[in-house]
């Protein structure tokens, strides 16, 4: 549900900035200075409207991908800099957040101590994987070391029911996986096995460090990572895990422990501070049947390896440079990255991991003021507006589903900016003693957070986000919209500055739009006003709706992004009909300004064309092939350029705007146009 794609986005050294290159042309104009005018718009739009930055902004040789969110980034990172830097000036008192900051940055950023320490705070804890004498030993230390932050075997978490939004639940999920999902180890394209290769030679490199001479250590990879491929096989593909009711199978811990019978939950829970639960929610039950049997079948020194692993890895980037470096060649075989990011950087990122709310408490009363939260408050009214009357027009669907739809419309709860209430981090165990305890401590706190919120009433208050964040997401449990500060920040501009057009392109069509457009996508479309997954549609309705999908799916199917990869059209419809409503209603809600009525240019710009170069502002973006082939793979979200492309081939006012024809590449026939909203 969440609008931009993972964290690649945001990992970024220090590059020419947008603003500098602005500052000598005679506009600081990003609509006007990011085109290449050597690309028709009919051609390749994203090209078009982007092409003239990309030539001109190489990707920093740190980062993956390099664009737009690394631009806001670049400003936030040096006002939590700024932030950090007066709190290590403090004698703070313990437990507030000043101290807090203060010693997690100061001690993560001495180089000199991390180096020397090595792996030794993690040498009493493999120790103790070392010294068991069962497989159900090895469990209850995997429940403890998940409380820390290294999880292995499984992933479970605590959220809301899905189908009963009032109530949190203990969930489990398909996991244990060292590699990003069970594709990479089925896939032979050359770029999996690349990863693959880079996964062994880690594991070898990990069991070396531990001790073993190299033949013994390629043997343990071995055997891992067959272990790896059996758990592998047992899970769910990506377009499998999109069904809410399949991947929801509610079960009382008695029947999970009958399906599951080599795995003592109760030990599980109390090593996890857990309280015993009565009923779990599996997501995907045949893999925890698979992974019961592995428990007997795979010898007690292959778990052992498997867990130790695990857990320096899961540590490896606060530990020193060596063990980081390690971890970095292999996850540069995903990323395409050169050189690590700088060290500050990847400290105010695992900051951010770790209490990155109370940052935000300081960053907002500094950055963000109350006339913009005003501003992009009303602009979100505007979008529901816009939506009521796209549902009043629609003819495919009958008036017993638009009333419901209707009313979870204007049930959707808004959140702008910041929270209103904050999250009380003071007691968070955060010391001088180092920069991987400091994140234990933290990983901990967030643990018990999580397990203090099970048989309480659900908090609709709370944020999953951090104010400083360039993202956003919709919570189909709690039908809200989750709106950040930093999703609205426009690179070297004040709110103040900015023309309608590129506010509704850039923010209501792409942030605010494609959000509330969740609530009525594929998956989205199945919660209730109340956030309860249950079907209140006519069956004939959702039918129509599947049927509108299937032309979304075709439409991404057809993109190849990268090498002979197809965007994954099933994985991605949700994603891709959120950037298609949100574009639909940003045009409505653009439509009803006096910006747009009055027609008047803007650098020679009509209201039309900025608004559709707005929208493609809000994916300037590149990305090296093997970011690329690692997002086609793993991710929900399409690529940027298709972001872009895809959507806006569907509108009659693209073409209009840009005088697209039939035989230019973009036109696609009307026909095959997608409409759903
Ligand atoms: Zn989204």
């Amino acid at each position: 549900m969440i609008k931009k794609i993972s964290s690649f986005l945001f990992l970024g050294i220090i590059c020419v900035s947008l603003f500098a290159q602005n500052a000598k042309s005679k506009t600081n104009d990003p609509l006007l200075n990011n085109i290449d005018k050597t690309v028709k718009p009919g051609e390749d739009f994203f090209l078009y409207a982007n092409g003239g930055w990309i030539k001109t902004n190489k990707i920093p040789d740190a980062e993956a991908a390099w664009g737009i969110g690394n631009l806001v980034q670049e400003d936030i990172y040096q006002r939590l800099i700024n932030i950090n830097k007066k709190a290590t000036l403090v004698k703070a008192k313990k437990g507030t957040t000043t101290q807090q900051i203060g010693d997690f940055w100061s001690t993560a950023m001495n180089t000199t101590a991390v180096n020397k320490n090595g792996i030794n705070p993690l040498k009493k804890d493999l120790a103790r994987i070392d010294a068991a004498t069962s497989v159900a030993e090895l469990l209850k230390l995997a429940a403890e070391f998940g409380t820390k932050g290294s999880s292995t075997f499984f992933s479970s978490y605590i959220s809301q029911d899905d189908m009963n939004s009032e109530q949190m639940a203990f969930q489990l999920s398909q996991g244990g996986l060292g590699m990003p999902n069970r594709d990479y180890y089925f896939n032979t394209d050359e770029k999996t096995v690349k990863v693959q290769k880079a996964f062994k030679a880690y594991l070898a490199k990990i069991f070396m460090q531990l001790g073993n001479n190299q033949g013994v250590a390629i043997e343990m990879t071995a055997e891992v990572y067959a272990l790896e491929t059996r758990l592998a096989k047992a899970s769910r593909k990506l377009a499998d895990l999109r069904d809410p009711y399949k991947n929801y199978n509610k079960m009382s811990l008695a029947a999970l422990q009958e399906i599951t019978p080599n795995l003592n939950w109760h030990e599980f829970l109390t090593a996890a501070k857990t309280p015993i639960v009565d009923t779990v929610i599996v997501g995907q039950p045949e893999f925890y049947k698979a992974l019961d049997k592995e428990l007997l079948a795979t010898n007690i020194s292959v778990w052992k390896n498997y867990m130790k692993y695990n857990y320096v890895a899961d540590f490896a980037a606060y530990l020193d440079d060596n063990t980081f470096m390690d971890k970095f060649i292999y996850s540069s075989s995903m990323s395409g990255a050169k050189e690590p990011r700088p060290r500050w950087k990847r400290v105010l990122d695992a900051q951010e991991g770790a209490m990155g709310e109370a940052l935000g408490q300081l960053f907002v009363k500094e950055y963000f003021n109350a006339t913009a939260k005003k501003r992009y408050e009303n602009l979100v009214e505007e979008i529901r507006d816009a939506y009521k009357n796209r549902i009043a027009n629609l003819t495919w669907m009958s008036d017993a589903t638009k009333a419901k739809a209707y009313d979870k419309l204007a049930k959707i709860t808004k959140k702008v900016g910041y929270p209103d209430k904050w999250k009380d981090f003071s007691a968070m165990q955060i010391s001088k003693s180092s920069f991987v305890e400091n994140m234990q401590a933290a990983n901990m706190w967030w643990h018990n957070y999580k397990v203090n919120k099970l048989n309480k009433p659900v908090d609709r208050t709370e944020w999953d986000m951090t104010p400083q964040t360039y993202n956003a997401y919709y919570n189909p449990s709690n039908n809200e919209i989750v709106l950040p500060a930093g999703i609205f920040a426009v690179p070297g501009k004040k709110d103040a500055e900015l023309d309608d057009a590129l506010v509704y392109g850039y923010a209501a069509a792409s942030t605010i739009g494609h959000e509330i457009t969740h609530g009525f996508d594929d998956q989205g479309r199945q919660y209730d006003a109340k956030g309860n997954l249950t079907d209140w549609w006519t069956e004939k309705d959702g039918e129509e709706f599947k049927l509108r999908a299937k032309n979304i799916i075709q439409q991404f199917n057809e993109f190849i992004p990268v090498d002979t990869l197809h965007i994954n059209g099933d994985a991605t419809q949700g994603e891709n009909i959120a950037d298609l409503g949100g574009l639909l209603l940003g045009l409505d809600a653009f439509k009803k300004t006096a910006s747009y009525t009055s027609g008047k240019l803007i650098n020679g710009q009509t209201p039309l064309q900025r608004y559709f170069l707005g929208y493609a502002y809000s994916w300037l973006y590149q990305a090296r092939k093997e970011r690329l082939a690692n997002q086609v793979k793993t991710d929900v979200h399409s690529p940027a350029k298709e972001r872009i492309n895809g959507p806006v081939v569907n509108l009659q006012e693209f073409y209009d705007a840009f005088g697209i024809k039939k035989g230019d590449k973009m036109f696609r026939d009307e026909n095959l146009r997608v409409n759903i909203w």
